[in-house]
């Protein structure tokens, strides 16, 4: 499952058909000096590497928030 379409409300199976495949990214400027990682469906992997994390996370805005809201739980899958 997408991290970011999952935030949005977006179904990534019906964006990127059914052999739809996550894979692991890493942000770098949701901490300062820590990486986080996510996992992207390939349309949110392209989207991010074309438009770069900061314009990622501004037209992911959930997704940003959601970010930014769990830093502080441990438990959160989205963290290593
Ligand atoms: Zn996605």
């Amino acid at each position: 499952m997408c991290d970011c379409c999952k935030a949005e409300g977006r179904d990534h199976v019906l964006r990127c058909g059914d052999a739809a495949k996550t894979r692991s990214a890493r942000l770098y400027k949701v901490y300062v000096g820590r990486t986080t990682s996510v996992n992207l469906c390939r349309l949110c992997d392209i989207q991010l590497f074309k438009s770069g994390e900061s314009r990622f996370l501004e037209c992911n805005i959930r997704f940003a928030q959601n970010l930014f809201s769990s830093r502080s739980s441990s438990s959160d899958s989205l963290f290593d």
